[in-house]
């Protein structure tokens, strides 16, 4: 294609796509009246850890296009299992039909899940198509369940304050994030809500975080457990509220609260799940199986959508029961279990085993810790938060009081901006820029990221000195 071509084809994209595409979390009279350097991007193909846009330039993919990718973009096995998959069917429905991807795919998903010595095992699947609907589907699996175990007062659902579980109105309902969730309060479900762990904002100080939090989950727990269906979490990383780490040991503390009285434990996985965190699945760092378990994001390896919540056995033998007695669970998407998808998933899987993903992974994870301690020492960076490949860099007004910039300032924004000009394509969530490459990447390209970061970071924050 020449120039000329290209530049005629982008600009037509371009129109049209102000014409018509409503673009998700995206303020559309900004997007709509762009300032330089913010026109849309148009990505049109991608390879390994690179995306390639309609004008021809290249960009590292620092968010896994939204937490999703793992092993980089057009991996061959991966391709190739969509395409053989192809040959076969593209799509059947899983309402009264199998399929052999999704069979094959539930099996390796039991096999790999995590599973420890007095703990109840995770042995079924239940398949949909994204983490809002894998939430949505613990969250009324819990409930039907206490239903039909006659505990009908179980009803209400746990959740920490700055929880992010999915758009859908259930997966609002146990979601804390004010920015996104609170227009839609009067349409939701209450909810009990614990504190976030958030070491760095803790009130009384970091060193009384985990044990505070802790408590204040017990005493909520152990007061109102009769009327408590289950707890939600997403373990070890709260992922949209800003990649806020949890102090070790809180995953564990919480389960054993749950398990103490009998309140089911939801692991809200979708981003810290395959991998990312350094683990195939981050509840296997404190030795804990939840009842329920949702995942999403990086099952297919980025490739299609597809969700799937497991449950333990005990769950499962609660909707068991003659036909007329109606104990079935009616829920179910016209597109569960979609076979291409379940392909890609189990090549995904079996990738992990081939290449030994999570070695390179955590090799990775230590030279980006590595290259972040220079971005640390930036009068700017108020905390650098890490677990495997999944990072916050929190940007403060003011290092000593912690000072948050205000939102309109949209300092993350700027930084990735920023990024773009340095060939690297970032997504941050407020004030805090995210890292959340591949886990296939290569080290030239971590030591890449960290640079354009650590060069954004600084040509953005030091423009905006208050003096
Ligand atoms: C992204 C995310 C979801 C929602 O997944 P979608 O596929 O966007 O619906 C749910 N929970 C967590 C922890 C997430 O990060």
């Amino acid at each position: 294609m020449s120039d000329a071509d290209r530049d005629a084809r982008h600009a037509r994209l371009a129109a049209l796509d102000r014409a018509h595409v409503w673009h998700p979390f995206t303020q559309m009279q900004t997007w709509l009246e762009p300032a330089v350097g913010d026109e849309p991007l148009i990505i049109d193909h991608a390879m390994g850890s690179w995306l390639f846009d309609t004008q021809g330039r290249k960009y590292l993919d620092g968010v896994s296009s939204l937490w999703v990718n793992v092993h980089g973009h057009r991996k061959m096995e991966i391709d190739s299992a969509i395409k053989l998959q192809l040959s076969n069917v593209a799509h059947t429905t899983l309402l009264g039909l199998a399929s052999p991807p999704s069979i094959e795919l539930a099996a390796e998903l039991v096999q790999r899940a995590p599973r420890f010595p007095g703990q109840p095992t995770l042995t079924r699947v239940f398949y949909s198509d994204s983490g809002s609907t894998s939430v949505e589907i613990a969250l009324k699996i819990a409930f039907q369940h206490w239903r039909q175990r006659g505990k009908t007062k179980k009803r209400k659902f746990v959740a920490l304050s700055d929880a992010y579980h999915g758009d859908t109105l259930g997966s609002v309902s146990v979601g804390g994030v004010d920015l996104f969730h609170e227009i839609f309060r009067p349409l939701l479900f209450d909810v009990l809500r614990i504190p976030t762990p958030h070491a760095y904002r803790w009130p009384t100080g970091e060193k009384h975080c985990l044990e505070a939090a802790a408590l204040a989950a017990e005493a909520l727990i152990a007061g109102r457990h009769e009327e408590i269906a289950a707890l939600i979490v997403e373990p070890l990383v709260q992922g949209a509220a800003g990649m806020i780490t949890h102090p070790a040991g809180y995953l564990k503390r919480l389960a054993e609260i749950c398990r103490a009285h009998d309140v089911l434990l939801i692991c809200d996985e979708v981003a810290t799940g395959f991998g990312r965190t350094g683990t195939l699945f981050a509840c296997e760092q404190e030795q804990v199986v939840p009842d329920l378990m949702c995942l999403a994001k990086g099952i297919t390896g980025g490739y299609l959508p597809l969700a799937a919540t497991l449950a333990t056995e005990e769950i499962h033998q609660s909707f068991l029961g003659p036909f007329e007695s109606k104990k079935t669970f009616f829920h179910g998407h016209t597109y569960t279990g979609n076979p291409l998808a379940c392909a890609a998933a189990v090549a995904n899987l079996k990738i992990f085993d081939e290449e030994q993903t999570l070695v390179h992974a955590n090799a990775m994870a230590a030279r980006l810790a590595e290259g972040l301690a220079s971005v640390a020492q930036l009068p700017h960076v108020g905390e650098i938060r890490q677990r495997g490949l999944m990072i916050g860099i929190e940007l403060v007004r003011e290092r000593a009081t912690k000072e948050e910039y205000g939102y309109d300032e949209r300092m993350g924004h700027r930084v990735c901006l920023a990024a773009r000009k340095r060939e690297v394509m970032l997504r941050p969530l407020g004030n805090v820029v995210v890292l959340m490459p591949p886990l296939a990447i290569q080290p030239q390209e971590v030591d890449l990221l960290v640079e354009a970061v650590r060069e954004s970071i600084a040509e953005v924050t030091g423009r905006s000195e208050i003096r």
